[in-house]
């Protein structure tokens, strides 16, 4: 669990335009130089190539926020995950909390994306967690455990191909941070829980999302089952990004 390489995943939103993608990937490209943990950028579909070409020649890699679970087809809007693959992306988020909230998305659609990422070389980043009144009820096991369980039971053998973050919707672009410690005692919930599903549960790298920031990155990485994050509002200043990377090492 320890001695694996960390993840440090930026996820942009719905944010950006030319010109500040170019100087924020170049200033990442330039400040990571020295980076010991893995670093991805989930970018909107429309600046995936321009990423691409960005990044080329560094380990910066490459991520989409969303994956159809088709394969292609009659599905306006979507993108499949071999159109993903030939921009050379790597990581694909699938059930964030904003397309659970703002698009409906179910635990068994969040499979069913993962399912297709994985086929096609793509790795999955499925995101859980509990609303703020979720937690206030004693629900926040039982909703993770739940979110997490739709995607053992369709990915089966596959799940230690994965990457799990747990972002406590409440936490998210609110400036509220879960606490390491409370973070850590979910993160072990979905350790043991991938324990009992699979043969390699320490391959899976476990991220905490939510507010992450250059102050708060190192006290929430330094926790034995926190292997990464996965940074909205801060991974769009390269400063800050490049010290939670630095915390990460
Ligand atoms: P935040 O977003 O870091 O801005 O809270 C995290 C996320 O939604 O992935």
């Amino acid at each position: 669990m320890t001695n694996k390489k960390k993840l440090v995943a930026g996820n942009w939103k719905m944010n950006g335009n030319v010109a500040a993608n170019d100087a924020l990937v170049r200033a990442l490209v330039a400040g990571m130089k020295d980076a010991k943990c893995q670093v991805a950028l989930c970018v909107p579909a429309p600046y995936l190539a321009q990423v691409q070409m960005l990044r080329h020649g560094s380990p910066l890699e490459l991520g989409a926020q969303d994956v159809s679970k088709h394969e292609q087809g009659a599905y306006t809007g979507e993108h499949s995950a071999a159109m993903l693959k030939e921009f050379g992306v790597r990581y694909a988020i699938v059930g964030h909390s904003e397309r659970r909230q703002y698009h409906g998305e179910g635990d068994q659609l969040v499979a069913d994306k993962a399912k297709a990422a994985l086929a096609h070389g793509i790795t999955p980043i499925v995101c859980v967690g509990e609303t703020l009144e979720e937690r206030e009820a004693g629900r926040t096991e039982e909703v993770v455990k739940r979110q997490l369980a739709a995607v053992i039971h369709t990915n089966g053998h596959c799940i230690s191909e994965i990457v799990v973050a747990y972002e406590p919707v409440w936490a998210i672009g609110t400036g509220r941070t879960a606490t390491p410690e409370q973070a850590q005692q979910v993160h072990a919930v979905l350790r043991a829980q991938l324990h009992a599903a699979t043969e390699h549960p320490d391959r899976v790298l476990i991220l905490y999302g939510g507010s992450m920031n250059a102050a708060n990155a190192a006290s929430l990485l330094a926790q034995p089952d926190i292997d990464g994050g996965l940074i909205g509002g801060a991974s769009l200043k390269a400063p800050d990004f490049l010290q939670i990377i630095a915390a990460a090492g």
